[in-house]
């Protein structure tokens, strides 16, 4: 049995006259998190886990804030694509844990509702999914929602398929800038001083 953790971490700013969305859900609030995309600061953190795992980048490499279609995108496409890249590579998740940071609203009341949501994303029974919340005592970040998340994946076969399986799950933009390290690194060819090149004519 094969296992990859992924971890995932984002932050959103609190901003007037926005749906709170979290975790796929929308909770009642005054404000929501602004954001190229919906905001949902759970869902972002949670894509980048997923995606980490697999070593396959992360939510900006496939989902670009500079492409105008991403603008106010439900979060729940990227874990959609997120969790097809994690199946492309042969895996499936264990569980998920998170914690949320925020001064309010209260997350205990929306816990459960969040769990199903996250729970159904990730094919997973809610009992292998964790749902935390904490005040943030002491940081400053009270106009902020912070998210935490790792993930635990699990595939059945050798390291070396393994491998294999992984590496097809890199957006090219990453294969593109490895090849040009790549080249890069290729040494120029050496003429030693002092001696003239022998070869025949
Ligand atoms: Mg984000």
């Amino acid at each position: 049995m094969m296992f990859r953790i992924g971890y995932g971490w984002d932050s959103h700013e609190f901003k007037r006259g926005l749906p709170l969305k979290l975790g796929g859900i929308t909770l009642p609030y005054s404000k929501g998190l602004a954001g190229h995309s919906d905001g949902d600061v759970l869902l972002h953190a949670l894509t980048d886990a997923l995606l980490g795992a697999i070593a396959a980048g992360d939510i900006g490499d496939f989902f670009p804030p500079s492409e105008k279609k991403w603008k106010g995108a439900d979060s729940i496409v990227f874990v959609r694509e997120a969790m097809r890249q994690v199946q492309r590579a042969g895996f499936t998740v264990a569980n998920m844990d998170c914690t949320l940071i925020l001064q309010e609203p209260k997350i205990g009341p929306h816990a459960k509702a969040i769990q199903s949501r996250v729970a159904e994303l990730l094919k997973l029974s809610p009992s292998a999914v964790g749902i935390k919340a904490k005040t943030p005592e002491g940081m400053g970040t009270e106009k902020a929602v912070i998210a935490h998340v790792v993930v635990l994946l699990t595939k059945s076969g050798s390291e070396k398929q393994v491998l294999a399986e992984t590496a097809e799950a890199v957006p090219q933009p990453v294969i593109d800038d490895v090849v040009e390290e790549v080249l890069k690194s290729v040494p120029e060819p050496v003429t030693r001083p002092g001696r003239k090149p022998t070869g025949k004519k």
